[in-house]
């Protein structure tokens, strides 16, 4: 799904939600954050045989994809806030990256 499919379905279903403050939109993504770091935890634990209750290794590789998409969905969110394109902005940033450290630039290899 892309940041416009994102903002759409924002738009389809919260009116209002360009009158929330930014900090809103903020703090669910360092929850998110928190959310993939626990089921990490979580997953590290059970590769060293703790047993988790009743969650197994293939759940937690589950729960971690569900809060790899929540982030993602709040990533999309704050972009769409700032009327900002997420993805151009990666570009952009790799590109300095690139730059910066000397790493190698895949459209020349
Ligand atoms: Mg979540």
């Amino acid at each position: 799904m892309s940041q416009k499919e994102v903002l759409a379905v924002q738009n389809a279903n919260f009116k209002n939600w360009r009158k929330l403050p930014i900090d809103r939109h903020v703090l669910e993504l360092c929850g998110e954050a928190g959310e993939v770091a626990n089921a990490t935890k979580k997953y590290m634990r059970t590769l060293e045989g703790w047993k988790i209750g009743i969650i197994t290794k293939e759940e937690l590789i589950e729960k971690l994809k569900e809060e790899l998409a929540d982030i993602r969905i709040c990533l999309d969110l704050i972009a769409n806030y700032y009327d900002l394109d997420l993805v151009e902005l990666v570009r952009s940033k790799l590109e300095v990256n690139i730059k910066k450290f000397g790493w190698k630039d895949p459209r020349d290899i």
